[in-house]
């Protein structure tokens, strides 16, 4: 498998264990695939984990859309959030902001 397949598939098993976690609550699932990061704008990179070459791949559920949004980050707001730095509070209403802009950008596109 290529990176790209390996990161489709896991986006799939997040889906997979985001339903059985919350069943009917979701409604749509969607995969924000921009080439820049949620969280600061930078380019999406990967994380070093040893030898490893790690993804950040998360969710976040939209309820005003019953959206479960699966996104990447840069290296650097993974890493802040993963060590729940101070900076880390401040990253994740930027990441939400721009997943539902992004999501209501998709979906404005996707009906006209
Ligand atoms: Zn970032």
């Amino acid at each position: 498998m290529d990176n790209e397949e390996i990161l489709i598939s896991a986006v799939y098993q997040l889906f997979d264990n985001a339903k059985s976690m919350y069943g009917d609550i979701i409604e749509n699932y969607w995969f924000y695939d921009g080439e820049t990061c949620p969280g600061c704008g930078r380019q999406i990179d990967t994380l070093k984990f040893g030898d490893e070459d790690a993804i950040s791949l998360n969710a976040y559920m939209y309820r005003d859309m019953d959206t479960l949004i699966a996104y990447l980050l840069c290296s650097n707001c993974a890493s802040e959030i993963f060590r729940k730095s101070k900076k880390s509070k401040a990253i994740y209403p930027k990441i939400e902001e721009n997943l539902k802009n992004s999501y209501l950008d998709f979906v404005k596109k996707s009906s006209s």
